[in-house]
């Protein structure tokens, strides 16, 4: 079996590049040069620098005691929440922004909805000194103000999204139409695993050096490379495909995602897309997808903005069909639980999204000797307001 993506650009049956006709000189240009610009010397080297001095990485992979001894488990935790800008995110726009400049862009778009992406990608546009638009739903603007904000003080503008629900989607869609009528100085940044081929395998490359570094850290520690289990909250998929893909190979490496139940699979409020999901067309690509039997998307519900999309990346619709991982739907209050036992047992207070993949403890045994490493995907403190709300602090 092959879980990398093929020469089609298909993982299995999904993936693709279903897009306008319009944008295919666009994403034909990207698809043709990523592969030989990842592959350049110069390149790799202003990428890993940038990863060393700018992020901070490699990001430690810790040990968590005594986390591991309620478990009864070997837990190690891969610390993506100390990165400059507070997540993994940061590692894709770092990557795509370098590329962008080699292909000679002047301007920058992307979409957001929490805003999370749209920081991570304002924080490199002001890094490189480049043009940053980012398109971001009307509602998402009211309720993230203090992202919004960010991106302000890095020198971007943000364009409110007013049509549909006014949310990720109608972000997206205002992205896609910007660069349709700017085909060639601008470069769409697309923040997870996600969107037509070559993007779901770009933004994976990018965020490999997560389980890139897993390998050697866990070799310093254990003395192997491979752990039995990897755990990762899935979104879109970019941290987990990122903690994921040097172990999609290796058959003794078990590999779990966690998706966003919300309020219950079946409440009517979830994100459960490997539950929910029918084979669908979203941002450019053929995945799993929440919809209605005609085929509108349905409005996804998490209480972590992260995971409050509609569909999957294609890698994961792929090993989710072909069972080569695990997935696992976890509500809002099992998240938020163990979100606060991280808090109280390692002094670590995790993104909520992060805190879906901590969950996997209640929904699943690990043997004594087991090694899972879990990537917290990201720190708390943006989710603070979230914490305060729901547990009365
Ligand atoms: C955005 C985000 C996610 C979800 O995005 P993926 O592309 O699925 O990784 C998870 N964790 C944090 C902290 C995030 O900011």
């Amino acid at each position: 079996m092959n879980y990398n993506v093929d020469e089609k650009g298909y993982y299995g049956e999904f993936g693709g590049a279903y897009i306008p006709e319009m944008l295919y000189p666009n994403v034909e240009e990207l698809r043709s040069k990523y592969l030989e610009i990842m592959d350049e010397p110069e390149f790799k080297s202003e990428f890993n620098q940038l990863l060393k001095d700018y992020v901070g990485r490699p990001s430690p992979l810790y040990f968590a005691k005594r986390l591991s001894e309620k478990y009864n488990t070997k837990i190690y935790l891969k610390r993506e929440d100390l990165n400059h800008t507070g997540a993994h995110k940061i590692n894709n726009t770092i990557g795509q922004i370098l590329v962008a400049k080699r292909l000679g862009k002047k301007r920058i778009i992307a979409e957001t909805g929490a805003g999370q992406h749209g920081v991570a990608t304002a924080t490199v546009c002001a890094l490189m000194g480049l043009e940053c638009i980012v398109y971001m739903g009307e509602i998402d603007i009211a309720r993230q103000a203090p992202n919004v904000a960010r991106m302000k003080m890095l020198g971007a503008e943000v364009r409110a999204a007013l049509s549909g629900s006014r949310t990720l989607k109608d972000a997206t869609n205002e992205a896609i139409r910007d660069w349709i009528n700017n085909p060639v100085d601008t470069h769409y940044i697309i923040g997870s695993a996600i969107g037509p081929h070559p993007y779901p395998d770009m933004v994976t490359r990018f965020q490999s050096i997560i389980s890139e570094e897993i390998k050697w850290q866990l070799k310093e520690k254990e003395g192997k490379e491979n752990p039995d289990h990897v755990v990762a909250c899935i979104g879109g998929g970019s941290n987990a495909a990122g903690t994921f893909y040097h172990f999609l190979h290796e058959p003794d490496v078990n590999i779990i995602a966690v998706e966003a139940a919300g309020k219950g699979i079946h409440s009517g409020h979830s994100a459960a897309t490997s539950k929910l999901g029918k084979m669908g067309i979203i941002h450019g690509c053929k995945t799993l997808l929440m919809q209605t039997a005609d085929g509108q998307i349905t409005e996804p519900y998490s209480i972590s903005a992260g995971l409050d999309y509609p569909g999957v990346g294609p890698m994961h619709a792929y090993l989710s069909t072909s069972s080569r991982a695990e997935f696992f739907s976890i509500t809002d209050e099992d998240a938020m639980q163990a979100g606060l036992e991280l808090c109280k047992l390692e002094g670590i207070i995790p993104a909520i999204e992060s805190s879906h993949a901590l969950s996997v403890f209640k929904e699943r045994r690990f043997k004594p000797d087991d090694i899972v490493v879990i990537c917290l995907s990201g720190r708390g403190d943006k989710d603070l307001n979230t914490y305060i709300e729901y547990f009365k602090l």
